[in-house]
């Protein structure tokens, strides 16, 4: 097996990284091989489901191509500044695709480093296997992700509140740069003495960068960044304050992508927010039943900092502390370079609610753009936070009306009298834009999933892989979130809602 791995990051200087190798463990087995990226990589899958495979990718085996290194970065949990860095986590090194993308390929769970603090350095089969699940189910919903190339059991035990079967994710992603690793670099250029001292080795020697003006790995990891995600920007005169447009529009698009679907991520810390755009870490993340922005899953948001509602609002915040770190680079003259990036976050508003809104007119069926729209939309989610409507259930059940046989037929499930003047207003909306009842059915249902992974069933389908090894239920549910808008396949069982005992879904952290 040999991957051709390059190692670009590694050019960086020497605080960005630490090189230390994968811990083996004691019995890899291949869990789940994810066909389809691996064939996307132009790897064979029929390759890496022999023992070799597992080998390599739990740690066990060196690819021989791969340099692995942890990666150094901080960031802010919950508001607060913090040291993080892989704890538990080993990048291998960089993969060209055929399509001549470069990923990073990293063993997530594959034993201790020095940013490990208190933490064991592995990771418990449930939670590798959700985040498995739930990346192929942003990829399949159209979402920009990171993905999983394959769950591998290392065959030990890991600690947690109790004891529980471990395993390795191996990972692609466009890069892990992300808004922790920029406040890294500026806590260092600042001075701050951030206690990590990783043995980064003799030959990785930190260069001229750290001296220059104050902000010189600030600057290595921009320009490192937009070569690596926004090469276009490469040659213009402002290209930071650039970079920073270009990754809040990523953002943007993301989060509102993320609303189209009731996803929230449930852990928004600035540690693992991406500059290339894609969702990472799926921790507590979850899917919305009943609309309400105040939904919140996870066991430790006690505030409801990271509610679905909200996600826009922190998306800002943590762009505002990637802002900061850039602001030795966008003037010479601190007063100038902080109004340019007040000037640059003062944009986030409007820009996410007219992509927002794009999102939610694409899902009313809506093709062009009128005035009362944002009132068409806020009143129906209004109705259904006041109903308790299903997110998903609901899109789709209006996507059936419009393209019932009768032309105004209120679906049962609409004959609230509350709801009887937003339909009638809606029903005449469609009736004013071309293409008519189709084209607003045809859009419907690519902006509605009929199938998202509800969480009720995601605990169901992990919960029989991890005590009973059955992976049954995973690999169906895999099957209809490939394809979660017109499937072919019967979702029937994958569509309702959890009843009243399944409601109250918590996540955790303890990952
Ligand atoms: P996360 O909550 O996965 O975004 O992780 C936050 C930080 O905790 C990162 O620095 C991780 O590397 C670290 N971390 C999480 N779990 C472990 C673990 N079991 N051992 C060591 N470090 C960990
Ligand atoms: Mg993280």
């Amino acid at each position: 097996m040999d991957w051709n791995l390059e190692h670009t990051y590694t050019r960086l200087p020497g605080q960005f990284f630490c090189r230390i190798d994968p811990v083996p463990v004691a019995s890899p087995q291949m869990v789940l091989l994810n066909r389809g990226v691996a064939e996307e990589l132009g790897l064979d899958p029929d390759r890496l489901r022999q023992p070799e495979g597992a080998w390599v990718l739990s740690g066990n085996q060196r690819e021989p191509s791969s340099q692995p290194i942890a990666q150094a970065y901080a960031g802010h949990q919950f508001g607060h500044f913090a040291m993080l860095g892989d704890g538990r986590a080993h990048l291998l090194g960089e993969y060209r695709t055929p399509d001549g993308r470069r990923v990073d390929i990293q063993l997530k769970g594959s034993g201790p480093t020095p940013f490990s603090r208190r933490g064991d350095g592995r990771a418990a089969l449930g939670p590798m296997l959700r985040e498995y699940l739930i990346g192929e189910a942003m990829h399949g919903l159209g979402i920009p992700t990171t993905r999983a190339l394959a769950v591998v059991a290392t065959g030990e035990r890991v600690f947690r509140e109790q004891a529980l079967p471990g395993a390795v994710l191996s990972r692609v992603a466009a890069s892990h740069i992300r808004v922790g690793t920029f406040a890294y670099a500026a806590a260092l250029d600042s001075g701050l003495d951030l206690a990590v001292h990783a043995p980064h080795g003799a030959d990785d020697p930190s260069p001229e960068a750290a001296a220059q003006d104050g902000a010189g790995l600030t600057r290595a990891l921009a320009d490192y960044t937009i070569d690596r995600h926004y090469p276009e920007l490469a040659e213009g005169p402002d290209r930071y304050m650039e970079l920073f447009n270009a990754v809040m529009e990523r953002q943007v698009d993301l989060v509102a992508q993320w609303m189209r679907v009731g996803f929230i991520h449930g852990v928004m810390n600035t540690d693992n927010m991406t500059l290339s755009g894609e969702t990472i870490d799926y921790g507590p993340c979850a899917f919305m039943d009943q609309y309400d922005p105040a939904t919140v899953f996870s066991s430790i948001d006690r505030q409801g900092r990271y509610a679905f509602g909200n996600q826009a609002k922190i998306a800002q915040w943590n762009l505002a502390r990637l802002l900061e770190t850039l602001l030795p680079l966008l003037h010479d003259e601190p007063e100038t370079a902080l109004a340019r990036a007040q000037e640059a976050i003062g944009r986030f508003p409007a820009l996410f609610t007219e992509r927002w809104h794009a999102v939610m007119r694409t899902k009313l069926g809506l093709g062009n753009t009128e005035p009362g729209d944002a009132a068409l939309i806020a009143d129906l989610l209004q109705w259904m936070q006041d109903q308790g409507a299903d997110y998903t259930n609901t899109f789709r059940e209006l996507a059936g009306e419009a393209g019932a046989a009768t032309p105004g037929q209120l679906n049962p499930a609409f004959a609230d009298p509350g709801l009887a003047a937003w339909h009638a207003r809606w029903r005449e909306r469609l009736g004013r834009q071309d293409g008519g009842i189709d084209a607003a059915v045809h859009r419907m249902r690519n902006a509605n999933p009929a199938v998202i992974p509800r969480n009720h069933q995601v605990e169901q389908a992990l919960d029989a892989a991890v005590r009973e090894g059955d992976l049954d239920p995973t690999l169906r549910l895999l099957e209809v979130l490939a394809n979660p808008y017109d499937t072919g396949l019967d979702t029937s069982d994958y569509r309702h809602p959890p009843g009243p005992e399944q409601r109250g879904y918590q996540t955790f952290c303890g990952t």
